[in-house]
């Protein structure tokens, strides 16, 4: 017998969304439209060879680890050739690292609510999950300091920027005192960053792998680039790095060689920022677009996230309401969102969910926030 894994009854409710009439702000996807399209065909095409086709190193091509060790040490955080591993997209990179770092029973401690298929992944290497408490300006140190103590966790996962599913930022004082603790406990840190290049407005806050050596860091070119590719990387300190590599080899023997020889050349001959800023142009229309239909939207007393990126507003609505039995009225309504409840790895707040402002124009944003409102108010 298999073993058996709870899904998410949401799921199937979702599966709805993909009826041509409904206006979705349920998928974290990035928009296809923006896509390089023509640019990654002609690095694929320049790519493609028998060498791209055959077997390759675990680590990752060596062109592509050199050219995401240049990004990353631009961006503020200094990085080597070998200070990373390609992975098969930033999920890969999660799944890596808890199979490098947790013994069974492991304890990891999470912001509650954070990203569903990050606490999955927890959940399948049979750690037990901690929430620490969070506000508006992420995870509250002194908070993760009582559970550092009470519960001695072997890992702490964080989205620090822009994070899935509530686009709230860790402030960089937070980050200091974050990085401290880990350093004083040995506490292992991942930092999932998939979202910060995806910033509208603010200045860029350091990363918290910058700050210390106990943070694995995981980034990804799936929403900056394509999601299709599967692209993402782990940094991480040679003491680490060994068994990512072994666990890596074990698990895929490495990322598709063809996909990491097009990222290679298409960031060789294209100016990744310049599309980047095109991409966030068209985001921030898209965000501002859903942050002014808000107001109009939900009841009176319901609170939303403003985030300076990303592509997600978490809201919370007023009283004793279950976001999951409004899904299907707002489906009825040809309007659809993901319940926040799925977000908690222990007592879901069930008022809450999650907006995605990336794949829809600011028109139909409108018209899909018109629609909620229906359900909503
Ligand atoms: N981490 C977070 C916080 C995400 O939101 C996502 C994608 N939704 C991922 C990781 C996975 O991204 P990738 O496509 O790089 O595997």
């Amino acid at each position: 017998m298999p073993r058996t894994f709870s899904a998410s009854p949401v799921r199937d409710l979702l599966a709805l969304t993909s009826r041509p009439e409904v206006i979705s702000f349920a998928g974290g996807l990035p928009a296809p439209e923006l896509f390089d399209v023509e640019a990654l065909r002609t690095a694929f095409d320049q790519a493609l060879s028998r060498r791209s086709l055959q077997y390759a190193p675990t680590e990752g091509d060596a062109d592509l680890r050199a050219l995401v060790a240049d990004r990353l040490t631009r961006r503020g955080l200094p990085t080597g050739v070998d200070d990373l591993l390609i992975t098969s997209g930033s999920q890969q990179a999660l799944t890596l690292v808890v199979t490098a770092l947790l013994e069974p029973g492991a304890v990891v401690a999470v912001e509650e609510p954070t990203y569903l298929a990050a606490l999955q992944c927890f959940q399948l290497a049979g750690a037990r999950i901690v929430p620490v408490a969070s506000d508006e300006h992420g995870m509250v140190p002194a908070a993760l300091a009582e559970v550092v103590e009470r519960e001695r966790p072997a890992l702490l996962y964080l989205v620090p920027t822009f994070a899935n599913p509530t686009g709230r930022t860790l402030t960089a004082a937070r980050r200091a005192e974050i990085a401290a603790l880990a350093e004083r406990h040995d506490l292992w840190v991942i930092e999932d960053d998939p979202y910060s290049e995806l910033r509208y407005r603010g200045e860029p806050v350091p990363s918290l792998a910058s700050m210390s050596d106990r943070v694995l860091y995981a980034g990804s070119f799936s929403k900056v680039g394509a999601p299709g590719m599967r692209l993402g990387w782990l940094r991480a300190p040679a003491s680490v790095m060994r068994t990512l590599v072994i666990v890596k080899q074990a698990t895929d023997l490495h990322t598709s060689t063809i996909d990491q020889a097009a990222a290679a050349v298409y960031l060789k001959a294209n100016d990744l920022d310049e599309h980047i800023r095109e991409v966030c142009a068209a985001y921030r229309e898209r965000r501002d677009a859903m942050i002014a239909a808000l107001p109009s939207t939900v009841p009176p007393g319901a609170r939303w996230s403003d985030p300076d990126g990303g592509m997600f507003v978490w809201v919370s609505l007023p009283g004793d309401v279950d976001a999951a039995s409004l899904l299907t009225s707002a489906l009825e309504r040809d309007v659809a969102f993901v319940p926040g409840a799925a977000f908690y790895a222990t007592t879901p707040d069930r008022s809450t969910l999650r907006l995605s402002f990336t794949t829809n124009t600011p028109d139909d944003i409108s018209e899909g926030m018109r629609r909620l409102a229906a359900v909503l108010r």
